[in-house]
């Protein structure tokens, strides 16, 4: 929608801007909060262009995970084992540092851990992590501080309930949180100090000039700022072509509360592109982008028919085999991914900062990328 600003608007609301931190995710509100830490009297504004933030941070899963051996594993394959474990670092330290921002209550933090479930088919790929156990348990343990992350899980299986699930190995650091608390938890930490959050302002082009950044909106007017953090994730392109990101969708639903649910804690299948928890007596569960790489390399929020139905099928054939459950609804979110899986957090032109591509991962490095931006500030 096209419109003009009036004077109140454009005087009271936009003017005298320092710094415009584009999106409202968890990393644009982390890196908000950073910036006002820095420069308590500079005027810190964050635009979104949703009523909501509408990209991954309030349409996850919600896993506070930092590296399951499977994922490891492969990319262990194609990636230098330093980067490797210099992500599950950064994924571990932005955790930490989520929860210091916002207190383990507010976001509904539990660690009953993180568990993979391998099938008969996967035997081979099982036993390959068990060779990998001790030298991973190390590193870990350099990380965590945790004397044993990785663990066979076997004992635990019986008491899932699973069908078909051969082995379980479980990640006992992992934990998980609940993202909506953890949003309304980062968007009150944001006002309370001094942050300014408009909702419904969609920028479409960005402009470095001498005196600062021109950030043009959709409806047809400009806002300028002395600098800007851009934290668009998945729909960063948009604004800055250059970067190495594109946009990845997941396909996510959430059943009705399950009498006497048995499942406690995250679980990923697949290498991951499957996963599923509790939460609030439900089951969460959603990915299988691996079955329609290229449809789901979009960030238009459709629904995935096949996908969709992949993942029911997987509900109520592994997970909850002979129960009457119900899918209570359906949504997507856009991730960012890249080449690699390592977020870019650069200085982009003089008065422009990024801090995208979270890869998937974003519970767990988001905090970190948004501070890291915010101090490039
Ligand atoms: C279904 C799903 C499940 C996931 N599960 C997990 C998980 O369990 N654990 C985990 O660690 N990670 C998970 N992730 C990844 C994680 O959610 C993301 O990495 C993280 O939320 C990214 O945060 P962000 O702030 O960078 O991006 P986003 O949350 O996408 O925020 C970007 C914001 O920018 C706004 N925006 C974009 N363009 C513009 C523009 N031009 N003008 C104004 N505003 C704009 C968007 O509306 C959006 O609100 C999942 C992702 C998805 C999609």
């Amino acid at each position: 929608m096209i419109y003009e600003l009036s004077y109140w608007e454009r005087e009271s609301f936009l003017n005298n801007i320092d710094i415009v931190v584009v999106g409202s995710g968890l990393v644009g509100l982390c890196a908000a909060i950073r910036a006002k830490e820095r420069f308590p009297n500079q005027r810190i504004v964050v635009l979104e262009r949703g009523g909501m933030p509408l990209g991954a941070s309030t349409r996850n899963a919600g896993f506070a995970c930092f590296g399951s051996m499977t994922e490891l594993i492969d990319d262990l394959q194609h990636t230098p084992a330093e980067t490797v474990w210099n992500v599950v670092e950064r994924r571990w330290k932005g955790l930490q540092q989520l929860r210091k921002i916002t207190g383990d209550k507010a976001i509904h933090y539990f660690q009953h851990g993180g568990f993979e479930l391998f099938t008969d088919a996967e035997n081979t790929l099982f036993e390959d992590c068990l060779d990998h156990l001790t030298e991973f348990n190390r590193i870990a343990k350099s990380i965590t501080g945790h004397p044993e992350v990785y663990k066979n899980a076997n004992d635990q299986l019986p008491k899932f309930g699973f069908k078909g699930v051969r082995n379980l190995l479980i990640n006992q650091a992992e934990g998980q949180i609940h993202t909506g608390q953890m949003m309304n938890a980062l968007l009150r930490k944001a006002r309370e100090i001094g942050v300014e959050i408009l909702n419904g302002i969609s920028i479409q082009q960005l402009e470095d000039t001498t005196h600062g950044i021109v950030l043009y909106t959709t409806a047809g007017w400009s806002i300028q700022a002395a600098q800007a953090i851009i934290c668009a994730n998945g729909f960063a392109r948009q604004l800055l072509p250059q970067l190495e990101v594109w946009p990845s969708r997941n396909q996510v639903m959430i059943t009705q509360p399950i009498p006497g649910l048995k499942v406690e804690g995250c679980f990923h299948y697949d290498r991951g592109y499957i996963y599923f928890r509790n939460i609030d007596g439900r089951i969460l569960l959603g990915g299988a982008r691996n079955l329609d790489f290229e449809g789901e390399q979009t960030d238009q929020f459709e629904a995935n028919t096949t996908i969709r139905q992949a993942l029911t099928n997987f509900l109520h054939e592994v997970i909850c085999p002979n129960q009457n459950v119900q899918i209570d609804s359906w949504w997507t979110g856009i991730m960012g991914l890249g080449p690699i899986k390592k977020p870019i957090v650069e200085r982009i032109s003089p008065h422009v900062i990024a801090a995208v591509r979270l890869s998937g991962m974003g519970v767990a490095i988001g905090a970190g990328v948004g501070t890291e931006g915010a101090d490039l500030l």
